[in-house]
């Protein structure tokens, strides 16, 4: 069963400068509160590659939904704002399409699971109607024939008793049930990538792993992209390719998903780590959980933002900003003044890393 009856060949070429599906270059998204400026997300780049799972990761407010939203055209007017950058489809700069273009691949191309089902569905449509009236708005396909479809997305996702469970409200469904059905909804138009911004969040460990279980069933099936947002690393672990950790707003470290558990560079993933629970990573046991809060986006820290919560902060990480350098390899990049530094590791002593720091210098 196709979600869609459309082939993927007639969505034209990958981006042919760089084999991706979505390039996300240098992206600023701001928010004008009576406070100030928040600076949600700041010069964020990466892409995303078809058929893979790019996970976002990052604690609540270092900006990964506001780049999801920035992709979906959900910044709400006039008090947010992309200020720079640029968010590639296919090659196609999405910020500067006409809208209806723009629409066109956000409401089909690209689809969004919420973090909030019972928000995100209708609650006085029927679940069966709601995917049905989607199908109906953007395929040249029956009354009949889009709700046989909506059913058959449901049974897709595990709902027991499709048929009847599509004739129900979102309130007769559970918090499970209602994430699959968001699921269905959200690839109904089989779209080429998926973004899924904390899918699991609200629900129970046998449940989040089932909802991990039907994104990658899709994934399989349809060979769609997904870029899963989580606060969690643990989530991320049998699930995604690549990773993109997120704090205070910028990109601090991005790498393969093996060479980030088995050898992170950023002290920042090394507290997320350090807070995931693991039973197969003795190592992981040197991992301190990070103390403090993220700073205020209104005004955050002027060099490197993580500092104040930083145990291996030092003079020049309070000067300078340290920007994204390579370091295992090209692949694997991490903001950190000290991340290429021999023997840079979770428990290195503080003064052991200033006489390094000096050595390096001198
Ligand atoms: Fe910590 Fe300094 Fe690295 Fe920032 S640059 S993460 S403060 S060691």
């Amino acid at each position: 069963m196709s979600p869609v009856t459309r082939e993927r060949d007639s969505r034209g070429p990958r981006d042919p400068a760089t084999g991706t599906l979505l390039e996300v270059e240098d992206l600023t998204t701001i928010f004008h509160t009576e406070a100030g400026t928040v600076h949600a997300v700041d010069r964020v780049s990466f892409d995303v590659r078809p058929g893979e799972v790019l996970a976002i990761v990052g604690e609540s407010g270092c900006g990964k939904t506001v780049t999801a939203l920035s992709i979906m055209g959900l910044i709400p007017r006039p008090a947010g704002e992309i200020t720079s950058g640029s968010i590639r489809y296919r090659g196609k700069d999405m910020l500067r399409l006409h809208k209806d273009e723009r629409r066109a691949i956000r409401g089909d191309r690209i689809a969004m699971v919420f973090q909030d089902p019972l928000t995100a569905l209708n609650p006085v449509h029927k679940v069966g109607t709601q995917i049905a009236e989607l199908i109906l708005a953007h395929r040249d396909v029956s009354r009949k024939e889009a709700w046989r479809r909506s059913v058959e997305l449901l049974k897709l996702v595990g709902i027991p008793n499709a048929e009847e469970r599509a004739r129900q409200y979102p309130h007769h469904f559970s918090g499970g049930m209602r994430q699959r059905a968001m699921i269905a909804m959200a690839i109904a138009l089989d779209p080429e990538l998926l973004i899924a911004d904390e899918p699991t969040t609200a629900l129970d460990v046998t449940v989040q792993a089932q909802i991990l279980r039907v994104l990658l069933d899709v994934r399989e099936r349809f060979g769609m992209a997904i870029m899963l947002i989580t606060h969690d690393l643990g989530v991320v672990a049998g699930v995604a390719d690549r990773v993109v950790v997120m704090y205070a707003g910028k990109k601090i470290e991005e790498a393969d998903v093996h060479t980030l558990y088995g050898n992170p560079k950023h002290p920042y993933t090394w507290g997320l780590l350090g807070s995931t629970t693991r039973v197969d990573r003795p190592r992981l046991e040197q991992l301190a959980q990070i103390p403090g809060a993220p700073p205020s986006l209104l005004s955050p820290p002027p060099a490197c933002r993580f500092a104040p919560r930083c145990a291996y902060a030092q003079p020049l990480c309070r000067r300078e900003y340290p920007e994204l350098r390579p370091v295992s390899s090209t692949e694997h990049v991490a903001a950190c003044h000290f991340a290429d530094l021999d023997g840079w590791e979770p428990g290195l002593q503080a003064k052991e890393l200033a006489s390094r720091q000096e050595e390096a210098v001198s």
